[in-house]
């Protein structure tokens, strides 16, 4: 099905303007790039917890299931939308037209609803993206000017579909991102389909690529057997060094991840335990 994902050749020929309209004179002259991928994001809870808290960091939802990804990518509309009818109520507003008033954000069609937490996701063969996984194409036009005023306003936001297993050195430059999110991944509980897990020795090398050294790559699970597994591979693997998770216990962004994801709000509903392992990026050794 990956003949149907877009990506481009290299970081230079991917448009983030498009993604990120309010922020488009940073990224033209550089001062500001993607510095967080939720990796497998999913639903998107993340991602819309952390971007008003940091309203400066441009984060990104990489997501593989179209359905999914365009359910993010509307939801994200939907919230610049709201954002901007808040601070820019339309002149002759009444409340008594309900088409002005701001949409609350989408529900989630039956048809994506969250898969159990311990199903395979589901790939439809049939899946040609024809959606646009962008959420700021639809309304750039008209948001671009007015959004530049708003503080936060989810425009530092976004979503694309992609095989992070495949493409990340495809959209990131090496070092560029600080943070990594691998949230309630994919268990694949059968020993014969472990090699298709997210975290393995050889995507760490690829993952260490993009994130710079003193970078974080955050892992969570409820399912033990795939916490030992990730914890074991990063653990062994010399670019990454373990961050004591009391030494976190106050980070705003780590009680985001063990909350705010409609994954981890269903492990909680459920009254499953919630395994977190972070790891630091460390500088790259001297060559010998
Ligand atoms: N992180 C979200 C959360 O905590 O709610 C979603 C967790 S869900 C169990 C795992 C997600 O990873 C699914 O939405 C799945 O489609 C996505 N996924 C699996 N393999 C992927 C890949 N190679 N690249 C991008 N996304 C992937």
């Amino acid at each position: 099905n990956d003949h149907s994902l877009e990506y481009p050749s290299s970081p230079n020929h991917m448009d983030w303007i498009s993604h990120y309209p309010a922020f488009s004179s940073q990224l033209t002259d550089k001062t500001k790039m993607v510095e967080w991928a939720d990796v497998g994001c999913g639903f998107g809870g993340l991602l819309m917890a952390l971007a008003p808290m940091f309203p400066d960091v441009l984060m990104l939802g990489m997501e593989i299931r179209t359905a999914v990804t365009t359910y993010v990518s509307d939801k994200i509309a939907a919230s610049r939308q709201a954002e901007l009818l808040k601070h820019f109520p339309p002149p002759s507003t009444s409340t008594s037209n309900p088409s002005l008033l701001p949409k609350s954000p989408v529900d989630i069609p039956t048809s994506i609803q969250p898969s159990l937490a311990h199903e395979e996701p589901t790939l439809h063969s049939g899946d040609t993206d024809e959606a646009s996984s962008n959420p700021s194409e639809k309304k750039a036009d008209d948001t671009e000017e007015s959004s530049k005023d708003i503080p936060g306003g989810y425009q530092n936001v976004s979503v694309i579909r992609a095989n992070s297993m495949k493409h990340m050195p495809n959209f990131f430059h090496k070092h560029q991102l600080s943070k990594m999110f691998f949230l309630f991944p994919d268990p694949h509980f059968k020993v014969r389909k472990q090699k298709a897990r997210i975290i393995t020795t050889s995507l760490l090398a690829e993952y260490a690529y993009v994130l710079r050294p003193g970078g974080i790559l955050y892992t969570i699970t409820d399912v033990l057997d795939l916490h030992e597994w990730m914890f074991s591979h990063l653990s062994k693997h010399p670019l990454f060094t373990l961050i004591p998770t009391e030494e976190l216990e106050d980070d705003p962004i780590l009680l985001a991840v063990r909350t705010s994801t409609e994954e981890g709000k269903k492990v909680e509903r459920n009254k499953g335990s919630k395994f977190v392992a972070c790891f630091t990026r460390v500088e790259d050794p001297p060559w010998d």
